[in-house]
C-alpha cells in the first residue's frame, strides 16, 4: 500500500527522511518554506538517485519510480489533509517547533513524529490536542546509512501510536530502539557529551581536530570521530541541542566557547564547505589553525580560537 508521507523541513535530516521514505514506496510532499533551500534539496535528492543508480544500488526505473513520488511544497497549507505519517524536521527550538506541530496536527495525520534530537516530548506535546498519536521519531545521519530509528515515546502518547512507529520503522528499513522521554533521550545525551568536550581538548590544545577524531577511530572504534561527526551533522545544530542538554541537565553541558565562535562565524560544518575541517569538494583537510594553546582555556574568556589564531 502507498502511504503519503509529510516531511516538514528540507533541510539535512527532511531530505534524508524523504529519501528513505520515497525509496521505500510512499508518496512524500517535502514541506520547506525557504524557497532557495526548496530548490537545493530537490537537486540534492535528484544527486542522490543519479548516484544510487551509478553505483547499481538502484535500477534506473526504481530511482526514476522514487523521484516521481516526492513532490515540493513551500508551506503546510499545500498539503491536502490526512497524510499517514508526517515528521517534523524543523530547526532544533522549541517555539518554531511547536508552531509547526501545531499546524501540521490540523492536517489529521495518523502518525504525528518530530525529529527532535533533545527536546523533550511532552514540551512539544503540549501544543496538541491529540498529543496521544505524537512520538518522537528521531532519524540520524545520514539517513539513509544510518539503521537506527529511536523512537521517544511521551507521557501523553498512546501504545498504539507507539506500536505504529515501530511499524513504520520496520517499511522503511530501520531498526528501532523505544525509549523514556527525557531530554536527549538514549542518543544525543551520550553523544553530545562526547562532541563537547572533544571541542574543549581542541580548545585546551591537547590535539588536532585530526587526531581528537583519529584517536578515537583507531583506538575505541569508533567509525567516525565526534569532530568530523559534528561537522557532518552542523555545528548549529549541535550547539542548540547543548542549550537544550544544559537547560535540563546543567552546565555539564555548556558549549564550549570555541563551539558559539565557530557558528557565529557561519562554520556550520560540511554543509556550508567549513567546520572544525575544510569540505571543499567533499574532502576532508585542515583543521590545525582552531587548535588552542592554554591548558583550562575552553570554559573561560578569551580562549581557544581567539588564542589560536
Ligand atoms: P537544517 O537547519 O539543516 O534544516 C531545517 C530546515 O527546516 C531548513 O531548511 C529550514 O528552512 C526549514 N524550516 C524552518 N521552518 C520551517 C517551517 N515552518 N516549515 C517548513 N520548513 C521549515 O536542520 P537539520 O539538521 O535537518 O535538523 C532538523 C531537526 O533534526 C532538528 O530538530 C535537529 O536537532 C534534528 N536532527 C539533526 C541531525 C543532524 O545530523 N543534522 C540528526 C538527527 C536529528
Amino acid at each position: 500500500m502507498t502511504e503519503r508521507f509529510v516531511v516538514v523541513g528540507a533541510g539535512t535530516m527532511g531530505v534524508g527522511i524523504a529519501y528513505v521514505a520515497a525509496g521505500s514506496g510512499h508518496a512524500v510532499e517535502l514541506v520547506e518554506v525557504d524557497r532557495e533551500r526548496g530548490g537545493a534539496a530537490v537537486r540534492q535528492l535528484t544527486q542522490l538517485w543519479d548516484r544510487a543508480v551509478q553505483r547499481g544500488k538502484l535500477s534506473a526505473e526504481q530511482a526514476g519510480a522514487s523521484r516521481e513520488r516526492l513532490a515540493l511544497r513551500a508551506g503546510l497549507a499545500e498539503v491536502a489533509e490526512a497524510p499517514d505519517v508526517l515528521v517534523e524536521a524543523v530547526p532544533e527550538r522549541l517555539d518554531l517547533k511547536r508552531a509547526v506541530l501545531a499546524e501540521a496536527e490540523a492536517l489529521r495525520p495518523g502518525l504525528l513524529g518530530s525529529n527532535t534530537s533533545s527536546i523533550p516530548i511532552a514540551d512539544l506535546a503540549a501544543a496538541l490536542a491529540r498529543p496521544e498519536r505524537f512520538c518522537g521519531l528521531h532519524f540520524f545521519n545520514p539517513v539513509w546509512a544510518m539503521a537506527l530509528l529511536e523512537i521517544v515515546v511521551g507521557s501523553a502518547t498512546a501504545p498504539e501510536t507507539t506500536d505504529a512507529a515501530v511499524a513504520l520503522a520496520g517499511r522503511l528499513g530501520k531498526d528501532p530502539v523505544v525509549v523514556r522521554d527525557m531530554p536527549g533521550f538514549a542518543t544525543s545525551r551520550l553523544g553530545v557529551t562526547l562532541g563537547l568536550e572533544a571541542i574543549r581538548m581542541v580548545a585546551d590544545g591537547v590535539a588536532s581536530p585530526a587526531d581528537v577524531d583519529k584517536a578515537m577511530v583507531l583506538g575505541y572504534r569508533h567509525p567516525i570521530g565526534p569532530l568530523e561527526l559534528t561537522d557532518l551533522v552542523g555545528l548549529d545544530v549541535r550547539l542548540d541541542i547543548a542549550r537544550t542538554l544544559q537547560a535540563a541537565y546543567g552546565d555539564r553541558f555548556a558549549a564550549p566557547p570555541l563551539l558559539a565562535e565557530l557558528v557565529s562565524e557561519g562554520r556550520l560544518g560540511r554543509k556550508v564547505g567549513r567546520g572544525f575541517y575544510d569540505w571543499t569538494d567533499g574532502i576532508r583537510s585542515g583543521g590545525t589553525e582552531i587548535l588552542g594553546t592554554a591548558g583550562g582555556a575552553s570554559d573561560g574568556a578569551g580562549s581557544a580560537a581567539g588564542a589560536a589564531r
